[in-house]
Parts: structure tokens; C-alpha cells; sequence
């Protein structure tokens, strides 16, 4: 069969590489793909990314499977657009994918439904927005409504801040039409995890557990970033907080999306903060997996995953069972110099290791320019190990990093930290 994956960063590179391995596997496009897929000989990368000539080019090449890995496609309807064709594609559509592109409509939804998330208001009138978080004080969360790649939120942790980020989005519209209206919602305090299941409309199959690092430094320092490393499993996500989490957050979302009359198809991410009296709170829905979470997923399977793709598509989810290398994995993101503010382009980038049992190296922003393979991306490449604990996958992956070389490269070098203090 030949299968598409659509997107261009780490996540993609992933998904891609572990389809190829599927000994059902004709071909992976990957569109439009980095300088990693390119390099791959099982993979060929495709200069498409307008949703509609994806349709045709999947026509035309007889494309049995498409797996979408970004938001953007999906909130611009591209899985509406492949089943019009009648293709096959797993993903959320359009209306579904509102879990992720609207902010409002996610917090509203579990409103709806009774799943925990912090309380909440939505403003578009910025005074209404002043008002309300001086009635609340601080810290305080302001979230853009919509997409805004990861630039949307500001975690205040003083009135300041929260009226000087409702005045960037309500008043200046610094982030366009994304921030025309913005969620205000309590803060959570406790530790994040990224509970990820596929969908297929009804049946839920939990992927492996897994946890990011977003901070660009050291200790969980510096700027917001779109991450920056991250291991699976998640020792935090213990059996009952599993159960916990299928129970009174995955299960009635997907039901509660079904009841609505938009069954969610696809990839489903939940960001959890769970707190010391291990209580869970939904802190947002993507509506695909995580970058860099899928990477050391994808590590980490070691069923077919083109096999459980069909499932997906097919409705058939609850026949089939997910088979996991029991290690640990952990990736370690080496970003451009100037990330996350203005990722500089063109760093020849030296000596990335070969795949071993226990080390893999995922592309996202490098491409072939003049024979080079350089950098073209904030994040550039994520580096996964494999080992039987997390500091042995932890040394795995450093072991690796420390071998590849461009100039102004930036990592952490504490990937891990929390898995390793538990
Ligand atoms: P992403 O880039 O992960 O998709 P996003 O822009 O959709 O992020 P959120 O995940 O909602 O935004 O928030 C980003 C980060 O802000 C969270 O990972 C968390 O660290 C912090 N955050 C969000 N909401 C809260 C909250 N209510 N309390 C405390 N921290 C929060």
C-alpha cells in the first residue's frame, strides 16, 4: 500500500518512519517532509501542502492511507476534503478538530459535559476582560481563542501581566484574528503530562504515556518553546491516574463528541496538570499527537502501525492491541541558534549518528540545500534513546547529541529530570 503523511516536522518524520516499516508498505510520501525524509530511502517527499492538490495528488497516485500530523490542515478541513474524495485518511474533520482551534469551544464543550478543566470566561470586549481579572486576581491564565502555534497563552503571575496580555490580543491585535477573543481561565498548579489516544469515532486506544519539557533551558527555564525534549512512559501517569483520566476525561469526550453529532475521529491529546492529591484537570485538547511526545512514542511501538492506521479508519479499534518496547524512550530537541524569537536558517549540520537498537535521530526543521544538509527550522532535529531506565535512555540520547554538530546549536541537557527524581 502506499501511504501519505502530512506534515513536516519531527512528529511527521516519526509517524513516517515507523509506517515504512511495515512490511505491507509500498511507498511513504511524506508531504511536504524535511531534509530527514528526504534522506530516507523509503520515503519520498512530496511539495504539496495545499489540502485540495494533496486530494488530487492521492488520487492520482493511489494513496491507500493518509495520516495528518499538523493542526493547521486539519482545522482547514482537509479530512473533510479526502472523505468527499473517498479517501481514506485518519484525522479529525473540521468541525471536530474546533477541540483544538477554539479554545472556547473546548472549554464550553467540557462545560457541556462535566470534564474537569479550570474555570473559565470568554471576552471579546477587552474592558470586560480588565474588569473581570481584577475581580479574580492573579496568577491568572489568558488564552488566545484560537490557533496561534503555541504563542496564545500567558500564564500571569501578576495583574500586570494579565492586563498587559489582554490589551496585546483584545486591543493591539498582536496575534490577529486568533486573539480576537480570549479565554480567561484560573490557574492549576501541579505537573503536566500528555495523555494522547487514537479515535475512531467510538473505540479509544490509549497510546503510551509520555511527558515534554517546554522551557528552552535548564531547570525548566527561559521562554516557552514548542518543546523541547520528552520521554515516554510518564511515571507521573500511574495505573490509576490512567483509569482516572480514560474515565472522567477520555471517554466522555469522545462520547460527548459522538452525543453532538461531530464523532472525533483521529488522534486525541489531552494536556493534563495533575496535582499532589493526584486530581486531573484538562488543561487543553490538540486534536493530534504532540511534538516531540511522538517521537519517543513512535520509538516505543512495536505493533504495525499501518495496521493500526486501517483499524482507525475503519471503525475497528477495539480489535486491536498495542504491543510496546518496554525501555524507556527519551528525545532531546536540538534547536537553531535564536530559537524560539527567530530561528536562524542555513547551519550545515555535521555528523547525526547512525539509527542503532537503541538511538534513532528525527528531522524536523533541516533540509538538503547545495548537498548540505542544513538547518531550516527552530527545532532541527530530535534525538531519541532507548535504555532500560530513563537515565540509561537519557545517556542514549546524549551520547548521540553529543556527536552531532551546527553551529549555534541549542539543547538541554536535563531531558528527564522529572521521571529520573520520582
Ligand atoms: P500547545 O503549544 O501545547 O498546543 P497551547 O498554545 O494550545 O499550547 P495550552 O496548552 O493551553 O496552550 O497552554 C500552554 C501552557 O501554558 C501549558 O502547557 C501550561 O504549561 C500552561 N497553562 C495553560 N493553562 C494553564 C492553567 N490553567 N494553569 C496553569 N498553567 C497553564
Amino acid at each position: 500500500m502506499k501511504v501519505l503523511v502530512v506534515g513536516s516536522g519531527g512528529r511527521e518524520h516519526a509517524l513516517a518512519w515507523k509506517i515504512a516499516q511495515s512490511s505491507r508498505v509500498q511507498m511513504v510520501y511524506v508531504a511536504p517532509g524535511n531534509g530527514g525524509t528526504e534522506l530516507d530511502p523509503r520515503l519520498k517527499n512530496v511539495p504539496i501542502t495545499e489540502p485540495g492538490w494533496l486530494a488530487q495528488f492521492a488520487i492520482k497516485e493511489g494513496i491507500g492511507l493518509t495520516v495528518v500530523g499538523p493542526e493547521t490542515p486539519l482545522a482547514a478541513g482537509i479530512v473533510n476534503i479526502f472523505r468527499e474524495h473517498g479517501l481514506k485518511i485518519f484525522g479529525p474533520t473540521k468541525e471536530a478538530a474546533q477541540l483544538e482551534s477554539s479554545k472556547d469551544f473546548a472549554k464550553a464543550f467540557m462545560k457541556r459535559h462535566s470534564i474537569p478543566t479550570a474555570d473559565y470566561e470568554t471576552f471579546a470586549d477587552a474592558k470586560a476582560a480588565h474588569d473581570y481579572v481584577n475581580r479574580k486576581g492573579a496568577p491568572i491564565v489568558i488564552k488566545a481563542d484560537g490557533l496561534a502555534a503555541g504563542k496564545g497563552v500567558v500564564v500571569a503571575m501578576s495583574l500586570d501581566e494579565a492586563h498587559a496580555a489582554i490589551d496585546a490580543m483584545l486591543s493591539d491585535n498582536k496575534l490577529g484574528d486568533a486573539g480576537a477573543r480570549v479565554v480567561i481561565e484560573d490557574f492549576l498548579d501541579g505537573e503536566e503530562a500528555s495523555f494522547i489516544v487514537m479515535v475512531d469515532g467510538q473505540n479509544i486506544l490509549p497510546l503510551a504515556t509520555s511527558q515534554d519539557h517546554k522551557r528552552l533551558k535548564d531547570n525548566d527555564e527561559g521562554p516557552n518553546t514548542g518543546g523541547m525534549g520528552a520521554y515516554s512512559p510518564a511515571p507521573i501517569v500511574t495505573p490509576s491516574i490512567h483509569a482516572k483520566v480514560m474515565r472522567e476525561i477520555i471517554q466522555p469526550t469522545v462520547q460527548g463528541m459522538a452525543k453532538d453529532g461531530i464523532p472525533f475521529t483521529g488522534f486525541l491529546y489531552a494536556g493534563l496538570m495533575i496535582d499532589k492529591q493526584g486530581q486531573v484537570k484538562t488543561l487543553e485538547f490538540n486534536c493530534r499527537m504532540g511534538d516531540p511526545e511522538t517521537q519517543p512514542i513512535m520509538a516505543r511501538l512495536k505493533t504495525d502501525f499501518l495496521t493500526v492506521a486501517e483499524h482507525a479508519v475503519n471503525g475497528t479499534l477495539d480489535k486491536i492491541e498495542l504491543e510496546w518496547d518496554r525501555r524507556t524512550a527519551l528525545g532531546v530537541v536540538m534547536a537553531a541558534a535564536g530559537y524560539p524569537e527567530s530561528p536562524r536558517k542555513g547551519d550545515v549540520i555535521h555528523d547525526i549518528p547512525a539509527e542503532t537498537a537503541d538511538c534513532v535521530t528525527f528531522h524536523a526543521g533541516t533540509t538538503i540545500a547545495d548537498g548540505n544538509l542544513v538547518t531550516s527550522g527552530g527545532r532541527v532535529l530530535c534525538v531519541v534513546g532507548l535504555g532500560d531506565s530513563v537515565r540509561m535512555a537519557q545517556r542514549a540520547a546524549y551520547q548521540a547529541v553529543d556527536k552531532i554538530q551546527f553551529n549555534g546549536m541549542q539543547f538541554r541537557r536535563d531531558i528527564g529530570w522529572r521521571a529520573i527524581k520520582r
